[in-house]
Parts: structure tokens; sequence; C-alpha cells
């Protein structure tokens, strides 16, 4: 099976990659110096890289291999679309049996009437399409004049022009003219950071109302849609508080605002429900869909839209698509994708066996002196790294010292757990066995010692 094998020394591909090769969300000029760190095989949940170093990937990827890595199943399917019909594209009234079958198999998995799917090649396209689609389906209906999204800070729905504007990630904001007009930032419901003294539930509703009075200030009559993913990801695996959903449906259905639901990280199985919507309970009008599509084996992306939507973009030409919209191979390898997900019981598997082990363990992070709260939700779990777990404190450092080196401890253990300042957060493949889990989390409670040891050692201690 030795099919990619590492056939240069670690130097050589760093330096190469060092010379040409810009790395997206990186200080290319600082990593040339470290050197990256290459990847060359990876199976199950289990990463190895160049220098035969064996790591469990925590992340699954960028949140995206959901049914784990090494299922020849999916590159049997790649090889034979390829042979088939490597491309055709779906624009000029033509379609492929990828694309159709993939289309009905989202249909059939989708709650509610969410019966149509506009592809595209990524979570970034998906969320472009879903700017233009809901300003147009207002003009259709006579109000063009409703062409405001709101979305929320620290939000994540893509680095595309569009979809960057969407987020609320202020530092991608400050680069390259973001964001375009008519998108609103309301705040998000993250209660340890931001909650204060308010108790949780109060909060979750303190946010929520937020919507409804940016709906009244900018007019009912401008305000197009909401976007929010169910639980936010990159912004730190953010989990709301219960009562907020409740309240973004009730003033989304008053106001009569489309509701788009980023499933990106959220779907297929990621919360222990297909969607993240099931998990939150809320009937978006849209969802975004990649990642997890096609667990991260060929890049594709989408729109499921409602029957209502559909009808009102059908009613004539929408002048958007993507050369890759519905890609053969992509949407080939997606549908394999799924029926794995369906035959193999994964989403069970999260919602009954390693979800609940892996809440366990997670949550009794908390015990730890470094640890302020522990969150999971299915899949995606974060922790809060803080100097005082009784007011809830920031350190003193500048905001991601400390998780940053929380990171590298992981690192230098062979975990692979990212973070977002300072919290640290996981979303490993679904497909995870309890075994596994206890080598994350032994992992994880080492790194939370060693980084623990390092801040008493930097006195770093102390709280902001
Ligand atoms: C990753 C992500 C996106 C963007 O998807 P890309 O495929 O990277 O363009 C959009 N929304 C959410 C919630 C994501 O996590």
């Amino acid at each position: 099976m030795n099919v990619i094998t590492n056939h240069m020394p670690t130097a050589e591909l760093q330096a190469l990659d060092a010379a040409h090769h810009m790395h997206p969300f990186t200080a290319n000029g600082e990593l040339a110096e470290k050197g990256s760190r290459i990847i060359t095989r990876a199976t199950g949940v289990t990463l190895t890289d160049s220098d035969g170093n064996e790591i469990l990937d925590a992340m699954a990827g960028l949140w995206c291999v959901n049914i784990g890595y090494g299922r020849d199943e999916l590159a049997d399917v790649a090889a034979r679309q390829m042979r088939e019909l490597p491309y055709y594209n779906t624009f000029f009234q033509t379609s492929h049996v990828p694309a159709i079958a993939l289309a009905a198999k989202i249909a059939e998995l989708a709650p509610g009437d969410l019966n149509h799917v506009f592809f595209a090649g990524s979570g970034s396209e998906a969320n472009d399409t879903n700017i233009r689609m809901v300003r147009h389906y207002w003009a259709l209906k006579g109000k063009p004049e409703k062409s405001i999204i709101i979305s929320r800070k620290n939000a994540y729905h893509g680095s595309s022009v569009g979809s960057g504007s969407l987020g609320g990630m202020s530092a991608m904001h400050e680069q390259g003219g973001l964001p375009i007009p008519d998108i609103h930032h309301i705040n998000q419901p993250h209660w340890w950071a931001e909650g204060g003294d308010t108790p949780e539930d109060d909060f979750g509703l303190a946010c929520a109302q937020e919507l409804e009075a940016a709906i009244l200030e900018l007019g009912e009559d401008r305000v197009a849609a909401f976007i929010a993913e169910p639980v936010q990801g990159a912004g730190g695996v953010i989990v709301p508080p219960a009562t907020y959903w409740p309240e973004i449906q009730r003033i989304c259905d008053k106001y009569e605002i489309l509701l788009i639901a980023d499933e990106v990280i959220c779907g297929f199985g990621r919360t222990g429900n297909w969607f993240g919507s099931q998990t939150v309970g809320i009937r978006p009008d849209i969802m975004t869909i990649a990642k997890g599509l096609s667990s991260g084996y060929a890049p594709i992306g989408g729109s499921i839209v409602s029957d209502e939507v559909a009808a009102v973009i059908g009613s004539g030409e929408f002048n958007h698509g993507y050369t890759y919209s519905g890609h053969p191979v992509a949407a080939a390898v997606a549908l394999e994708n799924l029926r794995i997900l369906e035959e193999e019981d994964v989403v069970g598997h999260v919602q009954n066996t390693a979800g609940p082990y892996l809440k366990e363990k997670w949550e009794a992070l908390a015990d730890h002196p470094l640890v302020g709260e522990a969150r999971i939700v299915g899949m995606m779990g974060s922790i809060a790294l803080t100097p005082n777990k009784e007011t809830r404190a920031a350190f003193a450092a500048d905001g991601g010292t400390v998780g940053y080196i929380c990171r590298e401890r992981c690192f230098a253990n062979n975990l692979i757990m990212r973070h977002v300042g300072d919290r640290m957060i996981i979303s490993p493949p679904l497909v995870i066995t309890t075994d596994e889990i206890d080598v994350l989390i032994e992992r994880a409670r080492r790194s939370l010692d060693e980084c623990y040891a390092i801040l008493q050692e930097k006195d770093l201690l102390h709280s902001a």
C-alpha cells in the first residue's frame, strides 16, 4: 500500500514549501523559518508525518473528515467516475447522474421542505450563492430594498469577499476591503467570555433579542435574512445557551426574515443528528453545506433550499453558477460518503456511543487547574483556558499566547488540537472509537499539564 511515500527528506520538502507555497491563514515568513509539518498519509483518525510520527487528528483535517481517512470506497468511486465522465457542466440545460443522485439524496436527508440543492465547490462559494440568492429572492417578490443580511460577530462563513463579509471576524475584515455593503453584525451568544454576571439563559435570550432590535432599527423592509452556524465552529466551538435558538426562530418567523443555517461544520452528523439545525431545533429556509458532505475527500459544497425559495428563484433565470457546480467526481465521492455515513450508522455512533463517551471525558477536563469550562455537542468540543476559573478571567498576556503554547504541547504529544485565542477546540472524525477517545483525552490532559508548567515557569498565570 506504499502509494504515497515521502521520497525526499523533510528538510528538502520544507525548503521547497517555503520557497513556493503560500499557506492560507498563515504568517508565511515565520513559517518559512520554522518549517511546515508535512503530512504524508493517514488512516482512520491517525495522520503520519514525513518523520514517521503518528498523530491523532482530533480536528478531522479542518472539521471535515467525518468518516475518517483511508476509505478505499471513495477512491474507487472517484476513479470510476473519472473514467466514465470526468467533467461536464450543468449550466446549459444539461445534467449528469452524480449531480442528480446527490441532489436527490441530500433532499431525502434534509429536514422539512429543504428539497433543492444548488451546488458549489466549497462552503465559501455556497455562502456567496446565498447572498445573491436571498437578495434576488426578495427582488423577485417585489421588495428589492430587502437586501441586508444580519450575521454575528466572530462568525465564520468562509473566506471569499462575500462569505468573509458575512463572517464576523475582525482580523479578516481588516484586510482587503471587507465587508461588502448591507451586511450587519450583532453580538455572538458567547456567555463564558461575554456574559459577565448575567445568568446564561438570560444572556442567550438577550443575544437573540439583538436580532429583533437590529431588524427594528434597520427596518423590517430592509432585512433579507439572518445567517448563523447552529454551533459556532471556527469562532471557538461556542455552544449557545439553550434559550438562544428558539428566540431566533420566533423572531425570523415574526418578521419574515429568511433563516440561513450555515451547516458547513454542523452538517452530516457532527452534532449527533444529520444537521445541527435538528440539534438546536430550528427550521431554516436555506442550509449551507460543504466539509462533511464529502468528508473532505473531494471539494464540494452547496446550498440546500426550501420549496418556496426554490420556486421563487426558479421563476426566471438566476445569473449565477460555478464551473464546478455539481462536479461529477466530487458529487460521486460525496454520494459514496453519504452511503457510508448512513449504512454504517455513523450518526447513531455519534449520538449513542462515541458522543456520550467523549462528552463525559471531555467535561471532566474542567477539573484541570487551567480549564474554565469544557463544552461539547456531539463531536465538537472546546475548553476555555483561564488563570482564574471563578472570575472567568482572560490572561494578562495577549490573547492566544497561552492557547498557542498549549497547541504546541499537543503537537509535541502527537495530538492535533487547535487553539482559537485561548480556547482549545476539537472536532475529531465521527468514526473515532472509545479506545481512541481515551488516547485523545490522555494526550490532551498531558498537554494541559505541560502547558500549566510552562505558564508557571514563565510567570504567565496572571489575569488581565
Ligand atoms: C469552513 C467553513 C466555511 C467555508 O468553507 P470553505 O469550504 O473553506 O470555503 C463556511 N462556513 C463554515 C461554518 C465553515 O466552518
